[in-house]
């Protein structure tokens, strides 16, 4: 079964903030929990799709997550680690999957948090990748509220101690087991581990601290990265919660391919198409290299596949030293459209070779025809 969109799950847009988030959430959960539905037999499978997505959409660093790579952001990217819900069975049934949402997530923890890795895709041409450039690339990301400085207190107000941790962050809370009653402690619900309240919330970031902003940032490709590069921004992806340093950027590196050159490692490779009479003759032919015309001096009878090696025009290796080379295949052209005077000088030529131009077959290379009669005799 295709999973459905947690926003939509949700009934909330994707701009949703968390408290509309949790709102959304917490309506849902009372209407489908499985204990208020005795009879409806499909009560615990929405019930459990609307836990889960709240779970990735009310943690920024899942939700970052989910907004890049959907529900694939599970497949172990190591942005945001999906992998949990896997579990999900695992955690001691729908009570406690309840208990954990109502009664504040027992994962939370109350210390620094740092923020989530950020990806983004950059699509840059061959020559650029061989160069290398700068470049500003657009990130939306969350940043911390100018308004309140990120504490989510409105002007001339600042956050309580918690009221019911007293501002430790932590509760304790007993729970009835198969085994006896075991008593725990877990993240304060009411102040989420903070140990402070929010009484009056700042209204530019309804009293989360952070808001979602798209930012220029100028990323700098060095030379020689490839298709599939990834390059590391460090402290430029989302912004830490309580005071944690913020995640990274990483921005994957995507090459267009190009008309002329094949990239080979770092070398290049591209076809040359010469005349048969340049190939029988000889001559210096301008190739396309990377940085515009250089001259190919191609010998006497050179033949078509030949490839000549053209030293250090290739692509520079991505660690600054070295730098590949650019292979030219040559591709000797037939003529296909020529005068009666041209035909005329051309049966002459093979004349003068020895050539009977009206029996195709004992023309050219006798040694190859020699070597297909001996295909067929075994
Ligand atoms: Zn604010
Ligand atoms: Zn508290």
């Amino acid at each position: 079964m295709a999973k459905r969109d947690y926003y939509e799950v949700l009934g909330v847009s994707r701009n949703a903030s968390v408290e509309e988030i949790k709102k959304a959430y917490r309506k849902l959960a009372r209407k489908f929990h499985p204990d208020a539905n005795p009879d409806d037999p499909n009560a615990e499978g929405k019930f459990k799709e609307i836990s889960e997505a709240y779970v990735v959409l009310s943690d920024p660093e899942k939700r970052a997550g989910y907004d890049r790579f959907g529900h694939a952001g599970s497949d172990g990217q190591g942005f945001g680690g999906f992998g949990d819900f896997n579990g999900f069975g695992d955690m001691g049934g729908l009570g406690d999957i309840f208990e954990m949402f109502f009664g504040g997530g027992g994962r939370r923890r109350a210390g620094p948090e740092r923020g989530a890795d950020i990806r983004s895709d950059l699509e840059i041409t061959l020559k650029e990748a061989a160069f290398g450039l700068e470049r500003e690339i657009k990130v939306p990301r969350t940043e911390e509220c100018g308004t309140c400085g990120g504490s989510g207190a409105a002007a001339g107000s600042k956050p309580v101690t918690c009221s019911v941790c007293k501002g430790a962050g932590q509760v304790q809370y007993a729970q009835n087991t198969p085994f006896g009653r075991i008593v725990q402690s877990r993240t304060c619900d009411r102040c989420r581990g903070a140990g402070q309240m929010i009484e009056k919330p700042c209204p530019t970031c309804r009293g989360t601290g952070q808001i979602r902003k798209t930012r220029s940032i100028k990323i700098k490709v060095p030379p020689g990265v490839d298709n599939g590069s990834r390059l590391r921004v460090a402290g430029e992806g989302e912004t830490g919660t309580r005071g944690g340093p913020r995640g990274d950027l990483y921005v994957y590196i995507h090459v267009k391919p190009h008309r002329v050159f094949k990239r080979e490692g770092d070398d290049l490779v591209c076809e040359m198409p010469v005349s048969f009479v340049q190939a029988t003759l000889g001559d210096e032919v301008e190739v396309p290299t990377l940085e515009g015309l250089a001259k190919l001096k191609i010998p006497e009878g050179t033949q078509s596949g030949t490839i000549f090696r053209m030293k250090g025009k290739g692509i520079p290796h991505v660690s600054g030293y070295n730098r590949g080379d650019q292979l030219v295949v040559i591709k000797v052209v037939t003529p296909s459209k020529l005068s009666e005077k041209q035909k005329e000088l051309l049966k002459e030529f093979a004349r003068m070779g020895g050539e009977n131009t009206l029996n195709a077959g004992s023309a050219g290379d006798k040694s190859f025809f020699a070597k297909v009669k001996d295909a067929f005799i075994g």
